[in-house]
């Protein structure tokens, strides 16, 4: 198994300029690409890395191109490019690995792989959860779809960045999973709202009874974790954009819709998303959802 030491990094966004800093750290042998060039120059200037001009420079030296991107309409544009020279693919060795840690959808990612397969490139789906935080530490969870031999060729780069690394199955089940847990967890943060906010009509504090919930079977992610840290707060700051996480959650209900799963729960729950966010606007955290939920009940969680 050839091992890897030359890794490229394309997207250096919130989650990829920590996961590539741990990269970098780990003494790997780092070439990066960002389309936002401030991105990259700050990313190279704290890093022992090589910027890029593009993909393709990216590919050319790689054994291995990781891409962090924000869906897989980028990823697809990076992979193959505006031409035929251009792109990730045409330029990336026969033997050389693609691995996509962004949250794509299954349905792409599976065609990218049929067609980087026909030129000798192996690809594997790895998205993350666990948030910006989690990033930073090396701590993420990982899933990674795609050949199990190809995870273990994988797997001394994904220690650098997560400590939980799990195998789903095929090529884009890892995307599948990312995609039906971030469902899971959009829908436990609207109940969470939605039971807090009837529970304050009737006269009860939302923090303490977030403090019940959290002793008692109704407590979730949400309840533990997001609640008071940015919601009560009013810091809305995760880090984890509500553009994305709506774009999470099409991409659950577009699964559904073509396995021919009803999936009516997720399908509402994704039109309550993607209503808040054009109520809302764009380029908000995605726990600002919250604010509709307050704005439709006219009552507040917070302070
Ligand atoms: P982000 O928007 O902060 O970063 C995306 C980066 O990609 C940006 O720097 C942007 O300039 C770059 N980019 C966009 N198009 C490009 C292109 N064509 N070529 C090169 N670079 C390009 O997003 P993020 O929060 O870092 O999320 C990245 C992925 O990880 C998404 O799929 C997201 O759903 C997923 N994710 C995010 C979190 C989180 O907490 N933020 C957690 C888990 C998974």
């Amino acid at each position: 198994m050839k091992a890897l030491h030359q890794i490229g990094f394309v997207g250096l966004g919130k989650m990829g300029f920590p996961m590539a800093g741990r990269l970098a750290a780990a003494g790997f042998s780092l070439k990066v690409y960002d389309i936002d060039r401030r991105v990259q120059e700050q990313f190279v200037a704290h890093h022992p890395a090589a910027g890029s001009e593009s993909p393709a420079d990216v590919a050319r030296r790689s054994d291995l191109v990781i891409t962090m991107l924000p869906d897989s309409n980028a990823v697809r544009a990076v992979v193959l490019g505006s031409s035929e020279e251009d792109g990730l693919a045409a330029c990336m060795a026969s033997g050389s690995l693609l691995v996509d840690m962004s949250s794509s959808s299954p349905l792409v990612t599976r065609e990218l792989g049929i067609y980087l397969e026909s030129r000798g490139i192996q690809m594997m789906d790895a998205p993350v959860s666990g948030g910006v935080s989690k990033a930073r530490d090396g701590t993420l969870s990982i899933m990674a779809g795609g050949e199990s031999e190809v995870l273990e060729r994988c797997r001394t780069v994904f220690a650098t960045m997560g400590e939980r690394i799990f195998f789903s199955g095929p090529l884009g089940s890892g995307h599948a999973v990312k995609a039906l847990n971030n469902m899971l967890s959009a829908a436990g943060f609207i109940a969470a709202v939605e039971v807090l906010l009837v529970g304050r009509r009737f006269g009860v504090d939302p923090q303490a009874m977030n403090e019940i919930l959290n002793a008692s079977t109704g407590r979730n992610n949400t309840t533990e974790n997001k609640m008071e840290k940015h919601v009560f707060s009013r810091s809305f700051s995760s880090g984890f954009s509500l553009d994305l996480m709506v774009k999470d959650l099409t991409t659950a209900v577009d699964l559904a819709r073509e396995l021919e799963v009803p999936a009516i729960f997720c399908t509402s729950c994704r039109e309550l998303w993607a209503a808040a966010q054009s109520s809302l606007g764009r380029g908000l955290d995605h726990t600002d959802v919250a604010r509709w939920f307050e704005q439709l009940a006219n009552a507040r969680l917070g302070a």
